[in-house]
């Protein structure tokens, strides 16, 4: 399992800006807690679920389940 950033810079890049707008909380998503700090609770349970493979929400990150 290996965890990459997004091919895409510039995508990576207005979601970075996002995050550091949002004090390292999600853009994707409008709750602030605990669950929706990146690396948030759902792309954390799609990491931790052995069958996931793809991007979290925001696509900042993508799952590949190659070594
Ligand atoms: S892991 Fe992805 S979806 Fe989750 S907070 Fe970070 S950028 Fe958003």
């Amino acid at each position: 399992m290996k965890i990459r950033l997004n091919d895409d810079a510039e995508i990576v890049k207005t979601i970075r800006e996002g995050l550091k707008a949002r004090d390292g909380h999600c853009p994707c998503r409008r709750e602030i807690s605990e669950d929706t700090k990146c690396m948030c609770k759902e792309f954390r349970d799609q990491i931790a679920d052995p069958n996931y493979e793809g991007y979290c929400h925001c696509m900042l990150f993508y799952k590949s389940l190659e070594e």
